[in-house]
């Protein structure tokens, strides 16, 4: 299947004719060609939203808020057949995106329908100065949006629902590796109405389509998703424009695990953040800390209960866990494996590659558990971004407590305990943008969302996505009578 670029309403080849290839991830076949486009491709995407912005920064909200609503319920209708365009592009189990990614895409754009709806301007009353203020929230104008391959429409519509909820053109693109439902996405908004060049959505590697939206000068803020090498390399170039950025990027989150909690919900959880995805979730809780008391229990218990996950075709409901993205990923995941067969760790479960009936070129590798002893060790402090967890136990809560915060990441952190003054002492210093208490992944869209250290800055969901995506201009008025 050939997918274009969508721009103006239009489905288009790239002007150079230049294309990549689409692979399976499950099979390593090719099975389509994506455009990969270049600076010109990404000029015409923005004098479409030039264009637009005139029309669309005008609308009533209540106009944009029914057509949002349109591309949910679409989304909703759709969803079998998004469903298996994403694991088919992906290798994710098709039940995880039926049950997780497209629901959630068409929740993306129901709450930002309603949203926009609630999101109100300040006013303030400088009393002795009869004075009123007001601040009003404009669009920002044309913003991009770059997404990467893990939740491909999951994380592609988070950004575009708010963007243009709150007035912007967007020129929007995906992962190369994962663009199926993005060019999907294009015939939805047509479908729902969603007037030409309010969405532009262009196709290509990083390097050369994604850095000639960073450096395009109309387009004022980027709203980025991806790894943080990448968010530094964005930043470097936008910093000199003053672009507003937005970059939620890697994390090694820590799950700790106390003896006092209760055992069999974070048994069954832990299995969960440990490997949905593959793995390949930056929320996923790759850093597993126990307490000593039960670590031997745990151990025992995650391994036999790891062993039951069904690896498999992703086409295939009953599969729990699927192929990795690509052969490149698939190798530099295996490398970290190396590291714990030769140097740091122990592997306790996994780490070899696995052949599945139908699919034997595909990329799987076995959920994979490492012991370790020296937190500061590769395994430990780099993202693998793939189905290796590592253990390593703890005696008491400021040991635990330094072991999930000694990190340059700082995304989200879990910790399982009912002991209430430990909840709170580890809200409290956990360094993360994020912190869950006997749960994970638990996603309220009002909520801000983001990380600190090397996870990035400014904060995406409800109010936070809306203030990023508008300008705030005050306005003062003295009465002179
Ligand atoms: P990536 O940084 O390689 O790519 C992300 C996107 O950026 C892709 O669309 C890519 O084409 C584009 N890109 C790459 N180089 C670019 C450049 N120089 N200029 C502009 N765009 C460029 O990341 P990935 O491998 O696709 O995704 C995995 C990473 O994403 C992991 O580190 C993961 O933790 C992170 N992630 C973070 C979050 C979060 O919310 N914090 C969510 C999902 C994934």
């Amino acid at each position: 299947m050939t997918i274009q670029n969508y721009i103006n309403g239009e489905f288009v080849n790239p002007i150079a004719n230049n294309w990549l290839d689409n692979y399976n991830p499950a099979t390593g076949e090719i099975y389509g060609q994506i455009p990969n486009s270049d600076a010109n491709d990404v000029e015409k995407a923005v004098e479409s939203a030039t264009l637009a912005f005139l029309k669309w920064s005008k609308t009533t909200l209540d106009e944009r808020s029914k057509i949002l609503s349109k591309i949910a319920n679409l989304i909703v209708e759709k969803i079998d057949f998004l469903a298996a365009a994403e694991s088919k592009d992906n290798g994710k189990p098709i039940s995880l995106a039926k049950q997780v990614d497209i629901p959630r895409a068409a929740a993306n754009f129901q709450f930002f329908a309603n949203a926009i709806t609630q999101f109100s301007s300040e006013s303030h009353e400088s009393v002795g100065l009869n004075a009123i203020n007001f601040t009003l929230r404009q669009p920002i104008g044309i913003v991009g949006c770059i997404s990467p391959w893990n939740l491909p429409l999951y994380l592609f519509t988070w950004k575009i629902a708010p963007a243009i909820a709150a007035g912007n053109c967007v020129i929007a693109k995906p992962s190369e590796i994962t663009p199926m439902t993005a060019y999907l996405l294009g015939e939805i908004c047509n479908e729902a109405g969603l007037p030409k060049g309010v969405l532009n959505i262009v196709h290509g590697l990083g390097n050369t389509t994604g850095q000639a939206i960073v450096q395009h000068p109309k387009i004022k803020a980027i709203s980025f998703t991806g790894g943080t090498k990448t968010g530094a390399q964005i930043a470097k170039i936008a910093a000199p424009m003053f672009k507003k950025l937005s970059l939620e990027l890697g994390g090694k989150n820590p799950n700790i695990i106390f003896a006092d909690c209760d055992y069999d919900q974070m048994l069954a959880t832990t299995v969960r953040s440990s490997f949905s995805n593959q793995g390949q979730i930056c929320l996923c809780g790759s850093r597993i800390l126990v307490e000593e008391s039960i670590y031997e229990k745990f151990k025992i218990d995650f391994i036999e209960k790891v062993s039951q996950l069904k690896i498999g075709n992703p086409a295939d409901e009953t599969s729990d866990i699927g192929a990795l993205v690509s052969k490149e990923h698939l190798e530099k995941v295996k490398k970290y494996i190396d590291i714990a067969e030769n140097e740091a760790g122990k592997i306790l479960f996994g780490g070899r590659n696995i052949i599945i009936k139908g699919c034997e070129n595909g990329y799987f590798l076995q959920p994979t558990i490492i012991e370790i002893t020296d937190n500061q060790c590769k395994l430990n402090q780099e993202e693998i971004f793939g189905p290796v967890v590592t253990i390593l136990s703890f005696k008491t809560d400021e040991e635990a407590l330094s072991l999930a915060n000694e990190t340059k990441y700082g995304l989200s952190a879990t910790v399982w305990t009912n002991n209430l003054k430990r909840t709170m002492h580890f809200s409290q210093e956990l360094q993360t943008g994020i912190v869950w208490v006997n749960t994970w992944m638990l996603r309220d869209l009002r909520t801000p969302f983001g990380g600190i250290k090397d996870s990035g800055i400014g904060r995406e969901g409800g109010f936070e996505a809306l203030r990023f995506f508008t300008e705030a201009k005050n306005v003062c008025i003295k009465s002179l009578l």
